[in-house]
């Protein structure tokens, strides 16, 4: 068996090329197009190489970006007063902060003073309470939802199927496991203290890895035309590898996203629309 893959990127161009036409509308209707605001603080080159990344494909959909940067050494003050000044910027619709901040500033910082109505990354503990709560009015982090949206564009049915997660974290892990549970997956939570992680995953209809962990997962591990997600992406030698040892799970799996080009060019769209849900939020429209 070879595989299907599901192509991220290509899909990330089309949700764009959608994102740009309703960006395209909302303009016409408010004379204004939707913007985020991204705070950095110091100037760590992966989180650079990223923001660089948003900006693209923010500008070429027609939306603002602003980039905000502070000192590696800026305090607690400053830091909060450019974020309650992005809160009440009109025209800042998303507001995302860079981490992990420097180490003398604790991250809740972030979330004590960030407006949950403009947290398009879905870190607050509200719009984290109501994903939980299955609540429509949330925003769910962008990279669980850049996950699903492959798995909908691609017309993989998640009701009844059994979906194993492999990693916990409030930005990937957590949230997969509550967005498939909330379209019917039977969901199984896996982290670094399970037990034969490989029995868990053999179980999966749908497999979804963010550990961090390059190839963790092995053909193994996999059950047989498995779903697979790989949300991991680790440096080796250079190269750009995910939690899953793509080449062999080829063999085993029945779809699988590559690492490059699979979840990872969704996150951005998916913060794209957050934004737009944003904006329309703010303006009375959603
Ligand atoms: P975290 O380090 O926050 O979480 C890793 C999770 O993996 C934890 O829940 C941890 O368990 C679990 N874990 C660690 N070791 C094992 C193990 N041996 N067996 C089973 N579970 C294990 O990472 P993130 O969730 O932030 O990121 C995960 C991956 O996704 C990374 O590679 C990251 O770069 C990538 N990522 C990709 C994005 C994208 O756009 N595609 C965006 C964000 C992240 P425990 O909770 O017990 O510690």
């Amino acid at each position: 068996m070879t595989a299907q893959i599901l192509d991220g990127r290509a899909l990330a161009k089309t949700i764009s090329q959608e994102i740009a036409e309703e960006v395209a509308q909302f303009q016409e209707k408010h004379g204004w197009v939707p913007g985020i605001a991204v705070v950095q603080i110091g100037e760590d080159p992966a989180s650079s190489w990223y923001v660089r990344q948003i900006k693209k494909s923010f500008t070429k959909a027609g939306m603002r970006f602003e980039l905000h940067t502070l000192p590696a050494d800026a305090d607690a003050e400053a830091f909060t007063m450019l974020l309650a000044r992005l809160n009440h910027d009109p025209r800042t619709n998303g507001i995302i902060v860079q981490m992990p901040l420097p180490k003398h500033l604790p991250s809740h910082l972030v979330t004590d003073v960030l407006d949950p109505q403009k947290d398009v990354d879905g870190i607050h503990p509200l719009n984290a309470g109501k994903l939980f709560q299955q609540s429509g009015d949330t925003f769910a982090p962008a990279t669980p939802l850049g996950g699903m949206e492959i798995l909908h564009r691609y017309n993989i049915e998640l009701k009844g199927k059994h979906a194993v997660m492999v990693g916990r974290s409030n930005i990937v892990g957590r949230p997969m496991a509550l967005l498939m549970l909330h379209e019917h997956a039977t969901v199984t939570i896996c982290h670094s203290r399970t037990r034969d992680l490989a029995a868990m995953t053999k179980q999966a209809d749908i497999l979804v890895a963010a550990v961090g962990k390059p190839k963790i997962i092995t053909a193994e591990m996999i059950r047989p035309g498995a779903v697979v997600i790989d949300f991991g992406v680790n440096v080796v030698d250079g190269k750009l590898v995910g939690d899953v040892d793509t080449e062999a799970a080829m063999e085993v799996a029945g779809y699988i996203t590559p690492v490059p080009g699979g979840t990872g060019p969704m996150t951005n769209v998916m913060l794209m629309r957050n934004t737009l849900v944003a904006a329309k939020r703010q303006t009375g429209q959603a």
